[in-house]
Parts: structure tokens; sequence; C-alpha cells
């Protein structure tokens, strides 16, 4: 039977742990990460880009980023492939899914510039 000094000590060192675990708002999965980094789905790495998801690379959980389009996994088009190598597979220890996203960044910014310039055309037609 144990002393009361030992309940003691139980009760702390179990109180210990629920701060060690209890924000779990810093946990991984609460976080934005690539899919390939995923705490919830395990990922399946293939060194070239395939048409379509390798072995449940398409599940993902509400954090999970795409790593080619910088955004929410529900915003990319070609998360399952389709006429794109299926981008659930990107993962950045591959040269070639890196140039992907090197790629599609560069797009990106062209589109963005494309949509400030025709703002400023608009603006100055007005004036
Ligand atoms: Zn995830
Ligand atoms: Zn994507």
């Amino acid at each position: 039977m144990p002393t009361s000094a030992e309940q003691q000590s139980f009760k702390r060192s179990n109180r210990r742990d629920q701060w060690a675990t209890g924000d779990d708002s810093l946990l991984a999965e609460h976080l934005p990460h690539q899919r390939a980094l995923c705490p919830l789905h395990p990922f399946h790495a293939a060194e070239r880009p395939i048409a379509a998801p390798v072995d449940g690379n398409e599940a993902t959980c509400p954090n999970c980023y795409c790593l080619i389009c910088d955004a929410r996994v529900s915003e990319c088009r070609h998360w399952r492939g389709g006429d794109a190598p299926a981008h659930c597979n990107a993962h950045s220890n591959s040269v070639l899914w890196r140039q992907k996203r090197v790629n599609a960044k560069r797009q990106r910014t062209r589109a963005v510039r494309a949509a400030q310039r025709k703002r400023g055309g608009v603006t100055f037609s007005v004036r």
C-alpha cells in the first residue's frame, strides 16, 4: 500500500506529463505542411513524377499543402493527376519535382504581373 508521500509524487509526475502534451495546438498536424511531411498519412516517395497517385499519397489532412502549387490541397487542380503528374506525389528530395515547383512559381509570378499590368492599363485609360 503506497504511503501518502508516494501518492503525492505520483500525482505531481502525472501532472507534469499532462503539461508536456496538453497543448496540442503546437503539434505538426495543426500547422500547414507539405503532403510529404504529413504526420497523419504515410508518404511514399517516388523519384520521378508519376501521372497517378502512388500508394495512398492522395490522402490528406486539412493542413496538407501542395508542394508545387504552394496552396492548400483543395486549391490544387492536379492533386490526383489528370493532364499533369499527380501533385500528391511531390516531395522536395526529387530534383524533377523541385524543378516543377520552380516552374510553377515562375508561372504564378508571371500571372500576377500580367494581372497587375491589366489593372494598370484600365486605370490609365480611365484617366
Ligand atoms: Zn497533412
Ligand atoms: Zn498542386
